[in-house]
């Protein structure tokens, strides 16, 4: 095996887990589209026997993820939630979970309507002051699960100060890098046990696939995930792990756009006199920005932007009146999208709890493209006027 530490990002990002063919050469991995592998005399397969289990195609991708990662190991789900599941099924009951209060609405609406249902119990913390968490540990405290930067709300996380408080308590320490991606920011080399992607997301990139990640540096951890994974079926398909393969090569080149276009946009933003207020961990007032700065390459494309004085009625008009920008949920793909979190990919948690964390009505998320900046600039001014 190619010992992919010594390869820079960009180079793992095109090279890693993949071989030319063997039989033709071909030098994309081919789409390994079959359920099912012979075998010359009963179990004596070539280490795939059923492809639920193992497929070509996605174990190159599995060795990719896990190599931008700087992990031993990767496994892809059907969706970044099969990938989430497959974490809580690591708990039994009587377990208790530590967790952010500002989380993509899928995570909160899996553990609160989901896994409470099964006997976990879940804390829903400020973490962005790491030694909250430390008041929720009891004898029964199994996962710390921290998302950074959060979705959206751009909270930042000290994963560090969390994989401290993980490894003294001896708890599992998993983190969502779906927003950062793992060119700007790897949370196993900050002391993580588990990282998860949403692949649908900025690894994809082209908002053709719905997939999730897992990668993690630990053997026995790594066995429970495949374990769950083989038995409970949540395997993503070869062809659409063949299209991840393909997006993941540009990840790199992607990511310097999006961190760049979402820079000009914040700065942009920041001083429209038609919002109140901006969250984006690049300014020096973000209330962790050394934190951000700390685990962080550079900051990203993802900004959210609360209107002034708007009611649901004034939001709902700027959401329906871009022309570059497209009204949808999702985010991480070349086209910059808009989305209005309360009706949309938060409406799954209740008010009240999203407004103590800042999701109000009028708060609009942008996932910043790689388009031309100057179109997208034009876009804002024309709908924010
Ligand atoms: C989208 C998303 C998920 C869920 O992933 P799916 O691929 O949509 O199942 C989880 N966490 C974050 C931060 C996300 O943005």
């Amino acid at each position: 095996m190619t010992d992919n530490s010594k390869f820079g990002f960009g180079t793992n990002a095109i090279h890693a887990g993949q071989e030319p063919d063997p039989t033709t050469g071909a030098i994309m991995t081919p789409i390994y589209q079959t359920s099912t592998y012979v075998q010359e005399s009963p179990g004596t397969n070539k280490g795939y026997g059923y492809a639920r289990g193992k497929n070509p195609t996605r174990v190159a991708l599995e060795k990719c993820i896990a190599a931008l990662e700087g992990a031993e190991f990767g496994l892809c789900f059907s969706s970044g939630m099969g990938a989430m599941d497959a974490v809580c099924k690591l708990l039994r009951p009587g377990d208790e979970v530590i967790t952010g209060d500002d989380l993509y609405g899928g995570s909160y609406r899996m553990f609160t309507k989901i896994f409470a249902n099964y006997g976990i119990k879940f804390h829903f913390v400020n973490m962005t002051d790491a030694s909250n968490i430390k008041n929720f540990i009891n004898k029964n405290t199994k996962l710390i699960w921290a998302e950074t930067p959060t979705n959206p709300t751009m909270q930042i996380i000290d994963i560090a100060a969390c994989a401290a408080i993980a490894k003294e308590n001896n708890l599992i320490l998993a983190v969502d890098n779906t927003f950062a991606s793992p060119y700007l920011q790897n949370p196993l080399k900050l002391g993580a046990d588990i990282v998860m992607h949403s692949v649908t997301k900025y690894l994809g990139g082209h908002s053709d696939v719905v997939m999730g990640a897992l990668v993690t540096s630990n053997k026995e951890i790594y066995d429970q995930l495949y374990f769950i994974l083989n038995s409970c079926g949540a395997n993503p398909g070869p062809m659409d792990s063949f299209l991840v393969l393909r997006g993941i090569k540009t990840l790199h080149v992607r990511m310097d756009r999006h961190c760049f276009n979402g820079r000009k946009i914040a700065e942009y933003l920041k001083t429209h006199p038609k919002i109140e207020k901006i969250y984006w961990p690049g300014f020096p007032d973000h209330p962790n920005h050394e934190i951000a700065k700390k685990q962080m390459k550079d900051f990203g494309g993802m900004i959210s932007i609360v209107l002034k004085g708007a009611d649901l009625k004034e939001t709902f008009r700027v959401a329906s009146s871009f022309k570059v920008f497209s009204l949808a949920e999702s985010l991480g793909g070349v086209e910059s999208l808009i989305n209005h979190p309360a009706t949309m990919t938060h409406a799954s948690i209740p008010k009240e709890d999203r407004e103590r964390v800042g999701v109000v009505d009028n708060l609009l998320r942008l996932s910043v493209g790689i388009e031309n900046v100057e179109d997208l600039l034009e876009d804002l001014k024309q709908a924010l006027k």
